[in-house]
């Protein structure tokens, strides 16, 4: 069984990403985003907790208890499945690593790194789809102007025409939403997240030899950050 984890700062995009490489590997994806947001959405007794514990601390990780509740299906799930799992920026410290590593051999670790300058760049310009949920950005101007004539042309709200998908998606009605957590108090946090926490558990895993930690440098086109992730997993590109 094979099993790798994406992890990387803001607007890295690991999380996508690892959706990405799920779907390639046939692989669960292991995610507590995915996970939370499902409790959330259906008001679970867990989702209220979790809402509580949003609401207070927005960015910051779960409790460990509330991940382990969280994870616990999809990661039985996936410790039984024969194409592997892969983890959607998780874990992201040392205590999510050690409760990993009950389920899970020794894994991969994929660490997706860019310039902390040229991240909050694009953070700030970084948008969902309320749709399908997929990471959306400002197109190159061209392309702008080409999709807000398209756009026009189908009589689609203009805002859909200045922000496109980050990889094409076959998503009918792509609707840019900003992220709350993507500025702020909130997104502050999630750089102290990365820095205080899952740095450091990177630094205990390449000493300790317990994973292979590999890191993957972002492109500014997400092309060529597939093709450098597919490569770190001895995948081909096609
Ligand atoms: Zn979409």
């Amino acid at each position: 069984m094979r099993w790798v984890a994406l992890v990387g700062p803001p607007a890295s995009e690991a999380r996508f990403f690892a959706s990405l490489l799920s779907a390639r590997m046939g692989a669960p994806l292991v995610s507590v985003h995915k996970a939370a947001a499902l409790e959330r959405a259906h008001r679970t007794f867990l989702g209220q907790q979790l809402d509580a514990h949003a609401a207070e601390h927005a960015g910051e990780l779960f409790p460990l208890p509330l991940v382990a509740q969280l994870l616990r299906p999809p990661l039985e799930r996936a410790a039984r499945s024969e194409s592997g799992m892969v983890g959607a920026n998780f874990p992201r410290g040392r205590e999510q690593w050690r409760m990993l590593r009950t389920f899970a051999p020794p894994a991969q670790v994929i660490h997706l790194t860019g310039r902390p300058a040229e991240l909050r760049g694009r953070i700030a310009h970084r948008r969902v789809c309320a749709a399908c949920e997929a990471p959306m950005y400002p197109p190159p101007e061209a392309m702008a102007k080409a999709a807000a004539a398209e756009a026009e042309k189908r009589s689609v709200p203009r805002s859909a025409a200045l922000f496109s998908h980050l990889v094409e998606a076959g998503c009918v009605e792509p609707s840019p939403r900003r992220e709350k957590t993507d500025e702020g108090a909130p997104l502050d946090t999630r750089w102290a997240v990365y820095e205080e926490k899952t740095l450091p558990m990177l630094a205990e895993l390449r000493e300790s030899q317990a994973t292979k930690v590999i890191d993957v440098e972002i492109d500014v086109e997400p092309d060529e950050t597939w093709k450098r992730i597919l490569k770190a997993c001895d995948l081909p590109y096609a």
